[in-house]
Protein backbone atom coordinates (compact mmCIF):
# COMPACT_ATOMS: atom_id res chain seq x y z
CA UNK A 1 0.00 0.00 0.00
CA UNK A 2 1.44 3.40 -1.30
CA UNK A 3 0.75 5.82 1.61
CA UNK A 4 2.80 8.27 -0.75
CA UNK A 5 4.88 8.05 -3.87
CA UNK A 6 8.07 7.73 -2.08
CA UNK A 7 6.23 6.06 1.21
CA UNK A 8 5.19 2.11 0.93
CA UNK A 9 3.87 -0.18 3.45
CA UNK A 10 4.28 -4.09 2.23
CA UNK A 11 1.96 -5.37 4.31
CA UNK A 12 2.54 -8.23 6.29
CA UNK A 13 2.86 -9.49 10.15
CA UNK A 14 5.15 -7.40 10.73
CA UNK A 15 4.19 -4.79 7.76
CA UNK A 16 7.40 -3.28 6.68
CA UNK A 17 7.86 0.27 5.56
CA UNK A 18 9.63 1.53 2.86
CA UNK A 19 10.98 5.20 1.98
CA UNK A 20 12.51 6.24 -1.00
CA UNK A 21 13.22 2.34 -1.88
CA UNK A 22 16.34 3.26 0.30
CA UNK A 23 15.24 3.14 3.87
CA UNK A 24 13.44 -0.04 5.31
CA UNK A 25 12.01 -0.73 8.75
CA UNK A 26 10.63 -3.78 10.22
CA UNK A 27 11.44 -6.71 7.58
CA UNK A 28 10.59 -9.91 9.11
CA UNK A 29 7.55 -12.65 9.02
CA UNK A 30 6.18 -13.70 5.44
CA UNK A 31 8.38 -10.01 4.19
CA UNK A 32 11.46 -11.66 5.19
CA UNK A 33 12.71 -12.87 2.26
CA UNK A 34 12.54 -9.67 0.18
CA UNK A 35 15.22 -8.49 -1.34
CA UNK A 36 15.03 -4.55 -1.58
CA UNK A 37 18.56 -3.55 -2.01
CA UNK A 38 18.44 -0.90 0.68
CA UNK A 39 20.65 1.18 2.02
CA UNK A 40 19.30 1.60 5.53
CA UNK A 41 17.64 -1.75 7.18
CA UNK A 42 16.34 -0.52 10.69
CA UNK A 43 14.58 -2.39 13.27
CA UNK A 44 12.72 -0.78 15.88
CA UNK A 45 13.18 -3.97 18.67
CA UNK A 46 14.96 -7.61 18.67
CA UNK A 47 12.46 -9.59 18.41
CA UNK A 48 12.71 -12.45 15.79
CA UNK A 49 10.05 -11.43 13.73
CA UNK A 50 11.10 -7.65 13.05
CA UNK A 51 15.25 -8.14 12.64
CA UNK A 52 15.41 -10.04 9.37
CA UNK A 53 16.80 -6.53 7.61
CA UNK A 54 19.58 -6.71 9.59
CA UNK A 55 20.99 -10.10 8.23
CA UNK A 56 20.81 -8.31 4.24
CA UNK A 57 23.58 -6.47 2.76
CA UNK A 58 22.89 -2.91 3.64
CA UNK A 59 25.40 -0.08 4.46
CA UNK A 60 23.25 0.71 7.34
CA UNK A 61 21.83 -1.93 9.89
CA UNK A 62 20.29 -0.16 12.91
CA UNK A 63 19.14 -1.54 15.80
CA UNK A 64 18.63 0.34 19.30
CA UNK A 65 21.88 0.37 21.64
CA UNK A 66 19.40 -0.63 24.22
CA UNK A 67 18.39 -3.66 22.42
CA UNK A 68 21.90 -4.88 21.62
CA UNK A 69 21.44 -7.95 24.27
CA UNK A 70 19.33 -9.84 21.26
CA UNK A 71 22.38 -9.37 18.86
CA UNK A 72 23.09 -13.18 19.20
CA UNK A 73 20.40 -16.25 19.83
CA UNK A 74 21.23 -16.68 23.69
CA UNK A 75 20.21 -12.77 24.15
CA UNK A 76 17.39 -12.87 21.91
CA UNK A 77 15.81 -15.42 23.87
CA UNK A 78 16.61 -14.08 27.18
CA UNK A 79 14.23 -10.86 25.94
CA UNK A 80 11.79 -13.17 24.49
CA UNK A 81 11.46 -15.72 27.10
CA UNK A 82 12.19 -13.83 30.47
CA UNK A 83 15.03 -17.04 30.46
CA UNK A 84 17.51 -18.74 28.07
CA UNK A 85 19.12 -21.73 26.58
CA UNK A 86 21.50 -22.46 24.24
CA UNK A 87 19.75 -25.62 23.52
CA UNK A 88 16.96 -26.05 21.24
CA UNK A 89 13.43 -26.86 23.03
CA UNK A 90 9.71 -26.94 21.47
CA UNK A 91 9.28 -23.54 23.87
CA UNK A 92 11.19 -21.32 21.55
CA UNK A 93 8.77 -20.68 18.81
CA UNK A 94 9.93 -17.03 17.93
CA UNK A 95 13.49 -18.11 16.48
CA UNK A 96 12.90 -16.45 13.09
CA UNK A 97 16.23 -16.05 13.25
CA UNK A 98 18.97 -18.18 14.46
CA UNK A 99 22.14 -15.89 13.22
CA UNK A 100 24.40 -13.48 14.97
CA UNK A 101 23.46 -9.56 13.90
CA UNK A 102 25.83 -7.15 13.69
CA UNK A 103 24.65 -3.68 13.64
CA UNK A 104 26.84 -1.18 10.89
CA UNK A 105 26.18 2.66 10.31
CA UNK A 106 24.16 5.22 12.21
CA UNK A 107 20.42 6.31 11.60
CA UNK A 108 19.76 7.85 8.28
CA UNK A 109 19.03 11.80 8.29
CA UNK A 110 16.03 12.13 7.47
CA UNK A 111 15.30 9.86 10.51
CA UNK A 112 14.69 10.62 13.91
CA UNK A 113 14.40 7.78 16.55
CA UNK A 114 12.04 7.99 19.52
CA UNK A 115 12.08 5.90 22.83
CA UNK A 116 8.96 3.87 23.08
CA UNK A 117 9.79 1.67 25.45
CA UNK A 118 7.24 -1.45 27.37
CA UNK A 119 6.79 -3.92 24.97
CA UNK A 120 10.86 -4.83 25.36
CA UNK A 121 13.11 -2.47 26.93
CA UNK A 122 14.54 -0.69 23.82
CA UNK A 123 11.64 -0.60 21.90
CA UNK A 124 12.04 2.43 19.83
CA UNK A 125 9.25 4.18 17.08
CA UNK A 126 10.89 5.74 13.51
CA UNK A 127 9.92 8.78 12.56
CA UNK A 128 10.90 9.51 8.57
CA UNK A 129 10.94 12.41 6.54
CA UNK A 130 8.92 14.46 9.29
CA UNK A 131 5.58 12.67 8.13
CA UNK A 132 5.16 9.02 8.87
CA UNK A 133 5.68 7.60 12.31
CA UNK A 134 6.43 3.62 12.26
CA UNK A 135 5.66 2.73 15.53
CA UNK A 136 6.29 -1.10 15.55
CA UNK A 137 4.60 -3.16 19.03
CA UNK A 138 4.07 -0.39 20.78
CA UNK A 139 0.49 -0.93 20.10
CA UNK A 140 -1.46 -3.60 18.23
CA UNK A 141 -4.16 -3.77 15.80
CA UNK A 142 -7.82 -4.13 17.70
CA UNK A 143 -8.23 -7.52 16.05
CA UNK A 144 -4.34 -8.86 16.82
CA UNK A 145 -4.98 -7.86 20.71
CA UNK A 146 -8.08 -8.97 20.69
CA UNK A 147 -6.50 -12.84 19.63
CA UNK A 148 -3.54 -12.45 21.96
CA UNK A 149 -5.31 -12.19 24.80
CA UNK A 150 -2.16 -10.82 26.79
CA UNK A 151 -0.16 -8.56 24.52
CA UNK A 152 3.36 -8.75 24.96
CA UNK A 153 4.62 -6.05 27.52
CA UNK A 154 7.94 -6.94 29.63
CA UNK A 155 7.21 -3.66 31.43
CA UNK A 156 3.45 -2.40 31.12
CA UNK A 157 3.74 0.61 33.09
CA UNK A 158 6.68 2.05 30.73
CA UNK A 159 4.17 0.51 28.14
CA UNK A 160 1.53 2.40 29.41
CA UNK A 161 3.61 5.33 29.60
CA UNK A 162 4.54 5.38 25.68
CA UNK A 163 0.93 4.87 24.62
CA UNK A 164 0.20 8.12 26.06
CA UNK A 165 3.37 9.73 24.93
CA UNK A 166 2.25 8.45 20.94
CA UNK A 167 -1.46 10.36 21.55
CA UNK A 168 0.67 13.53 20.98
CA UNK A 169 3.39 12.05 18.52
CA UNK A 170 0.36 11.15 16.46
CA UNK A 171 -0.32 14.64 15.96
CA UNK A 172 3.20 15.93 14.52
CA UNK A 173 2.87 13.31 11.49
CA UNK A 174 0.95 12.72 8.72
CA UNK A 175 0.99 8.70 9.24
CA UNK A 176 1.04 5.84 11.71
CA UNK A 177 1.96 2.44 10.75
CA UNK A 178 2.12 -0.33 13.28
CA UNK A 179 3.48 -3.47 12.82
CA UNK A 180 0.90 -6.18 13.55
CA UNK A 181 -2.34 -4.86 12.13
CA UNK A 182 -3.93 -3.16 9.18
CA UNK A 183 -2.26 -0.01 7.28
CA UNK A 184 -4.32 2.85 7.12
CA UNK A 185 -3.76 6.14 5.38
CA UNK A 186 -6.04 7.76 7.74
CA UNK A 187 -4.24 9.11 11.23
CA UNK A 188 -7.51 9.49 13.18
CA UNK A 189 -8.34 5.57 12.44
CA UNK A 190 -4.75 4.90 14.15
CA UNK A 191 -5.79 7.46 16.73
CA UNK A 192 -8.60 5.11 17.56
CA UNK A 193 -7.06 1.95 17.65
CA UNK A 194 -4.12 3.70 19.75
CA UNK A 195 -7.37 4.40 22.03
CA UNK A 196 -8.90 0.82 21.93
CA UNK A 197 -5.02 -0.41 23.23
CA UNK A 198 -5.24 1.92 26.15
CA UNK A 199 -8.49 0.63 26.99
CA UNK A 200 -7.46 -3.11 26.63
CA UNK A 201 -4.93 -2.98 28.37
CA UNK A 202 -6.49 -0.70 31.58
CA UNK A 203 -9.19 -3.73 31.39
CA UNK A 204 -6.98 -6.39 31.33
CA UNK A 205 -4.74 -4.87 34.37
CA UNK A 206 -8.23 -4.55 36.07
CA UNK A 207 -9.04 -8.29 35.62
CA UNK A 208 -6.16 -9.56 36.76
CA UNK A 209 -6.58 -7.10 40.07
CA UNK A 210 -9.95 -8.78 40.69
CA UNK A 211 -8.68 -11.96 39.98
CA UNK A 212 -6.37 -12.11 43.14
CA UNK A 213 -8.86 -9.88 45.12
CA UNK A 214 -10.46 -13.10 47.01
CA UNK A 215 -8.02 -15.72 46.20
CA UNK A 216 -3.87 -15.92 46.05
CA UNK A 217 -2.67 -17.24 42.35
CA UNK A 218 0.59 -17.68 40.69
CA UNK A 219 1.14 -16.49 37.90
CA UNK A 220 0.56 -19.63 36.07
CA UNK A 221 -2.79 -19.75 36.99
CA UNK A 222 -3.35 -16.81 36.03
CA UNK A 223 -2.69 -16.54 32.25
CA UNK A 224 -3.79 -20.00 31.92
CA UNK A 225 -8.09 -18.53 33.61
CA UNK A 226 -7.06 -15.66 31.02
CA UNK A 227 -6.36 -17.83 28.20
CA UNK A 228 -9.51 -20.04 28.99
CA UNK A 229 -12.05 -17.23 29.55
CA UNK A 230 -11.50 -16.50 26.13
CA UNK A 231 -11.67 -19.48 24.65
CA UNK A 232 -8.16 -19.69 23.99
CA UNK A 233 -5.50 -22.93 23.24
CA UNK A 234 -3.12 -23.33 25.97
CA UNK A 235 0.34 -23.89 25.36
CA UNK A 236 3.56 -24.40 26.92
CA UNK A 237 5.00 -21.58 25.03
CA UNK A 238 1.30 -19.55 25.30
CA UNK A 239 2.27 -19.82 29.11
CA UNK A 240 6.15 -18.42 29.05
CA UNK A 241 5.34 -15.83 26.80
CA UNK A 242 1.89 -14.43 28.54
CA UNK A 243 3.92 -15.41 31.99
CA UNK A 244 5.67 -11.86 31.46
CA UNK A 245 3.22 -9.47 30.92
CA UNK A 246 1.25 -10.76 33.71
CA UNK A 247 4.71 -9.97 36.14
CA UNK A 248 4.59 -7.05 34.94
CA UNK A 249 1.07 -6.24 35.73
CA UNK A 250 1.33 -7.72 39.15
CA UNK A 251 4.35 -5.48 39.96
CA UNK A 252 2.33 -2.55 38.15
CA UNK A 253 -0.66 -3.20 40.69
CA UNK A 254 1.71 -3.42 43.76
CA UNK A 255 0.42 -6.81 44.55
CA UNK A 256 1.80 -8.54 47.17
CA UNK A 257 4.01 -11.77 46.45
CA UNK A 258 3.61 -14.75 49.29
CA UNK A 259 5.77 -17.86 49.00
CA UNK A 260 3.32 -20.86 49.26
CA UNK A 261 4.30 -24.75 49.52
CA UNK A 262 3.09 -24.55 45.97
CA UNK A 263 5.69 -22.35 44.95
CA UNK A 264 5.24 -18.15 44.79
CA UNK A 265 1.69 -16.74 44.69
CA UNK A 266 0.36 -13.25 44.10
CA UNK A 267 -2.95 -11.14 45.70
CA UNK A 268 -3.73 -7.47 46.33
CA UNK A 269 -5.27 -5.88 49.18
CA UNK A 270 -8.03 -3.63 49.35
ZN1 LIG B 1 7.86 -7.65 19.35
Amino acid sequence: MKLEKNIEVIQGSPNTLVYDNRIVIDLGGKNASLELNSEAQLATHGHGDHIAGLTKNAKIKYLPKMEYWTLDLLGRRALTYGFSSSKDSQVFTYDFIKDKIEPSGGLPSEVEEIPLPGHTPGHVGYIVDGKVLYAGDSFFGNKVIENFVIPYYIDITKGLESLDKLKELIKGVDYVVISHGPTYDNKNKMLSVLQYNIDYLNNLIKNVKDMIRDKERSVEEIVVKLLKDKGREVTPSSIILDSLTVKSILIHIGAEPIVTDEGLKWRVKN
